[in-house]
């Protein structure tokens, strides 16, 4: 045990850090009462899954999302900030409307990586809108391929003003 402590704390943090220069100039955003609680609604909009999995990531004990108030629900009509990811398959237009309008006002879109910020490596594709602000109003934006999950964490308590 003493042993495995001692390889742990030698080797470090293992996860990337984050790159993204623009996270650091998301401004706080988000009116008072949203900075002590932010419940998110997730929707993979024609991704390729890895931005996905890397806010998956942001619930292991080492992001610990919940710690700051910040939790996924599983219906829009609980969240106050969508997170989208992909660039807009066309197929899945709809969907990302009504979920959008189920929420409650006060609402907040945020892209998550390159391709729903602009297409991506989709960009020009016949079954992509070329970004999610191209389908929702887009309020953040978190480029990377994917963001590492220290970039989203860092760009979730910079619009809650933490
Ligand atoms: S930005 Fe990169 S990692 Fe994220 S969905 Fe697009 S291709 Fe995948």
């Amino acid at each position: 045990m003493l042993n495995l402590l001692l390889r742990k704390l030698h080797m470090g943090r293992l996860t990337e850090q984050g790159i993204n220069s623009q996270i650091a100039q998301i401004p706080s955003a988000l009116p008072a009462s949203f900075r002590q609680s932010l419940q998110i609604r997730h929707l993979a909009c024609g991704s390729c899954n890895a931005c996905d999995w890397e806010m998956t990531a942001l619930g292991n004990s080492l992001y610990d999302h919940q710690h700051f108030g910040i939790d996924f629900v599983a219906s829009p009509r609980h969240a106050d900030l969508l997170m989208c990811t992909g660039p807009g398959a066309t197929q899945l237009v709809n969907a990302a409307h009504e979920t959008y309008e189920a929420m409650a006002n006060p609402k907040w879109v945020m892209a998550v990586g390159d391709c729903a910020i602009n297409g991506g490596v989709f960009k020009g594709a016949y079954a992509s809108s070329g970004g999610m602000d191209r389908v929702l109003p887009v309020d953040f934006k978190v480029p990377g391929c994917p963001p590492s999950p220290d970039d989203l964490i860092k760009a979730l308590l910079g619009i809650m003003g933490k």
